[in-house]
């Protein structure tokens, strides 16, 4: 990363700007350096999955720390020439093309900007639960199941969805407590009910109010009646806040899901903004690492195109 400063208009005008150093930003950077065009990826260094020690479920990269992918993927797109700066947009506008403000002062512009600013977790207030986020506070069994396969399981309940969450990693353990903590028992309905018997999932009605830990491991969670059921993992669902403020600003549409408000997005990632993109966790909820690389590559192509065929019909006058 290199050190911000005052430069030149010139020197801060780019072809595309990326918001976001993460997975997907730096695929859709690694893409477009490699087609030869001038870009700067702008990242403020916080990842969703920074909290984990290791990164699973990407081919020929399981178990590779986070940092040190990202490292790597910093190192293989500065190779072609792409700036990156760690830094956070504040602002951005639009005009011909994109003009984004950054913390440090800095002003760049560019004529296409990708966001990739990914999403947050906010996790449940329960008390010693933050703590452990990423350890054995988990929120998704493809990136952590296989590691903590066949211990205790305990499922935190944040709205009726979570059944659906105690039934899916009860492919990983036979063993499953779904605590229903704020949910009320009469919202299961009676398929509910009847799925979370046959995988074996066992409800406890009652607030969780501290998870528990011996020794630097989660050893279970206490009810607020003071009861402690002893468990080694912790399923929470966090409420994802997607970090989609700079692609509001510039007017792109937004459609909400269950999971917070995502672009309106073509299966490139081209916002309903000309020359606004969106890749990576700031685009779907869904999106693993291996799905925001994959979106970053396919914006970062899309764009090199749309910047070649836009500039071949400016020579020719369509
Ligand atoms: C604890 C945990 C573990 C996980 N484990 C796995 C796993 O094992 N395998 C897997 O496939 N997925 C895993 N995930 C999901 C994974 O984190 C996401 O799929 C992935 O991070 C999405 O990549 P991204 O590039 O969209 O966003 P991110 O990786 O979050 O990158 C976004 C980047 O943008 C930066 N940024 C945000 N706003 C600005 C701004 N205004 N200006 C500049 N920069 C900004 C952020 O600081 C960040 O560096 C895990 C998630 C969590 C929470």
């Amino acid at each position: 990363m290199t050190e911000n400063s005052d430069n030149t208009h010139e020197d801060n005008t780019y072809e595309v700007v990326v918001v976001g150093g993460g997975a997907a930003g730096l695929s859709a950077a690694l893409v477009l350096g490699r087609a030869r065009r001038r870009t700067l990826v702008v990242d403020a260094g916080e990842p969703r999955n920074a909290p984990a020690a290791h990164m699973h479920g990407y081919l020929s990269r399981d178990g590779m720390p986070p940092a040190e992918f990202l490292a790597v993927g910093r190192e293989e797109t500065a190779r072609y020439g792409v700036e990156l700066v760690r830094d956070r947009a504040v602002e951005a506008t639009r005009g011909t093309g994109f003009t984004v403000r950054l913390e440090s002062g800095r002003t760049v512009h560019a004529r296409q900007l990708v966001v990739a600013t990914g999403l947050k977790d906010e996790l449940p207030p329960v008390a010693g639960l933050a703590e452990r986020f990423g350890r054995d506070v988990l929120h998704c069994p493809y990136c952590h199941g296989w590691e903590v396969r066949d211990r205790a399981f305990g499922v935190l309940a944040g709205t009726p969805m979570s059944v659906h969450q105690a039934l899916m990693v009860s492919q990983w353990s036979k063993d499953v407590t779904l605590f229903l903590h704020e949910v009320a028992e009469e919202l299961l309905t009676d398929d509910d009910l009847r799925r979370l018997a046959a995988a074996g999932v066992r409800t406890v009605r009652g607030e969780v109010t501290e998870v528990l830990t011996d020794d630097d491991r989660l050893t279970g969670v206490r009810l607020a009646d003071g009861s402690v059921h002893d468990r080694e993992v912790l399923f929470v669902a966090p409420r994802a806040v997607p970090q989609t403020g700079l692609l509001a600003a510039l007017g792109a549409e937004l459609t909400e899901t269950p999971f917070g408000s995502y672009p309106v997005i073509d299966e490139r990632g081209l916002t309903t903004v000309p020359g606004l993109w969106a890749a990576g966790n700031a685009s779907g909820f869904a999106e693993q690492v291996i799905n925001a690389a994959g979106r970053g590559y396919r914006a970062g192509a899309a764009i090199n195109g749309e910047l070649l065929f836009a500039d071949l019909d400016a020579a020719v006058g369509v």
